[in-house]
């Protein structure tokens, strides 16, 4: 341990395979608890290789700068574990991208809708009947499960369109408002995207997907502001206790998948020698290393679109049942934040008068936190720290954050992006029931609308780890502060 909130894994500790070194040290962020479980992952064998040991096998990749972070919410992936960062010199010839640094679900995130609405508002006399006819209202207007898809009739142009302009097409197309783009990180657009960089397959993929949500860990829910932390982060975001929200969790779905799925075949070929197969890399200036950063980015901005596409039906769901214009009933976006990506950023190191760094920083399972004050968070929070949303469980609570200068200057500008799994999916399937599970959730008053009931088991509440230690973790190490608890009032899940 290095302080109460952090572990390091030194270079003396662990021989990655291969004879590889470790060219930075590992540094975990956890509290005592989670640092025991994070620990139990080394002895329990699944298809990927335990993330402390995937922790040390990144810090082995060329470029690699300051340490291999990982997050409280931390548990093995493919290839880097989820709940990773790790930040690479641009400037340094021989750095590298890599896709496992991403995830196959690429700018998988959160979107957080705040409104008008009371809690009360969805009872009467106890009875949950508006709250029940939002959750079917909600799960009738998006298409959900595996191979969800139908919400849209995209077009191919359109598809191109959506890949390369992101949010803004979304904007032309009508499916959402000026502002909601200020409220979306980097205004829901990936500059680099480019769609002709995106394999035919991969298109094919994500035509008929647009606006769905998909399945196993990605959820819409209806929230309820059920504590504020922080007044004045919590008032910027028009969040006041007793609030209702809808969070929505989806990512780029096939299209992304199959980007990822493309990428690792070409590098597997041409990339740099690696402690771990899955963790296939290239150069960032090679033609593969920028073909990857432009696929990715265009499948980042499908995934933009998708939510946007999501928060649309959203919206539209809520304005039948409560019979008013989504303006006056205040649905707007608070935030909406990448967890699965890599990004070119501008980072100062701690020691005062360094120089900038131009990075490029793998985020998996990991949100960006950025600081107050900081020119990439938009106008109104930019007093306060940038929205950082944070799912919990199936019935269990959720989080928003803010960034601040610690997660600037400890792990560039990073913090965690849930609660974490901390059962594998064949551990929660064995060791749950997923009717036990269901009627659980139901007796604590969850409405619970669910495409196939069986992932119940799978998605089971045990299955994660305890999002309140996450997220004090976070809290008091300082990379990032909390700002209000939300609790699910509804959850739909594919
Ligand atoms: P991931 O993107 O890694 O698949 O999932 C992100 C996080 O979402 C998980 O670590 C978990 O904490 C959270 N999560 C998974 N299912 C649910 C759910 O049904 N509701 C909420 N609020 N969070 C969930
Ligand atoms: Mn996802
Ligand atoms: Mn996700």
């Amino acid at each position: 341990p290095v302080g109460p909130y952090k572990w390091r894994i030194g270079k003396c500790f662990v021989k990655p395979k291969g004879g590889f070194e470790m060219n930075v040290e590992g540094l975990i962020y956890a509290d005592q608890h989670l640092a025991v479980q994070i620990i139990a992952e080394l002895k329990s064998s699944g298809s990927f290789l335990p993330a402390l040991k995937q922790v040390a096998n990144v810090a082995c990749l060329p470029g690699i700068v300051g340490s291999s972070l990982g997050m409280p919410d931390i548990h093995s992936g493919y290839g880097f574990a989820v709940g990773c960062v790790a930040a690479m010199d641009t400037t340094d010839p021989n750095a590298v991208v890599s896709p496992g640094g991403v995830g196959f679900d690429i700018n998988c995130g959160v979107r957080l809708l705040r409104s008008n609405l009371k809690e009360g508002d969805l009872y009467h006399n106890g009875d949950p009947k508006r709250l029940r006819k939002l959750a079917t209202a909600l799960y009738d207007a998006i298409p959900t499960g595996v191979g969800s898809s139908g919400a849209y009739i995209a077009t191919e142009a359109d598809l191109k369109n959506a890949l390369k302009s992101g949010m803004r097409w979304c904007l032309e197309s009508g499916y959402c408002w000026l502002e909601d783009l200020e409220c979306c990180e980097e205004q829901g657009c990936f500059k680099d995207a480019d769609p002709n960089k995106v394999s035919s397959r991969a298109r094919k993929r994500g035509m008929p997907q647009m606006g769905t949500l998909g399945s196993g860990n990605h959820y819409i829910e209806v929230q309820v502001v059920d504590e504020v932390f922080d007044e004045a982060a919590a008032s910027a975001m028009g969040l006041e206790k007793g609030n209702v929200c809808i969070m929505i969790h989806s990512g780029s779905r096939g299209l992304g998948h199959q980007v990822c799925t493309d990428a690792l075949q070409v590098m597997e070929s041409s990339g740099v020698k690696v402690p771990d197969r899955q963790l296939s890399a290239v150069r960032i200036k090679s033609p593969e290393g920028q073909n990857y950063l432009q696929a990715m980015a265009a499948a980042a901005n499908y995934a933009f679109v998708n939510r946007t596409l999501m928060a649309h039906s959203a919206r539209k769901a809520v304005t039948d049942v409560f019979d008013g214009d989504a303006r006056e009933l205040g649905l707007y976006v608070v935030y909406d934040v990448a967890h699965n990506i890599a990004k070119v950023e501008e980072h100062r190191p701690a020691e005062e008068g360094g120089p900038t760094r131009i990075l490029l920083v793998h985020r998996k399972g990991a949100t960006r936190a950025f600081p107050p004050g900081h020119p990439e968070i938009p106008e109104k929070y930019r007093g306060v720290g940038q929205p950082v949303l944070i799912g919990g469980s199936m019935g269990t609570c959720s989080y928003v954050l803010t960034g601040t200068h610690k997660a600037m200057e400890e792990t560039f500008g990073s913090t965690c992006h849930g609660a974490g799994r901390a059962l594998s999916r064949s551990q929660a399937l064995r060791e749950n029931d997923s009717n036990c599970v269901l009627n659980r959730l139901r007796s604590s008053g969850i409405e619970v609308r669910i495409a196939q009931p069986r992932l119940a088991a799978e998605e089971a509440d045990v299955a994660y780890k305890d999002v309140e230690s996450v997220v004090a973790t976070c809290h008091e190490a300082g990379i990032s502060k909390k700002t209000v608890r939300l609790r699910p009032l509804a959850v739909i899940k594919g």
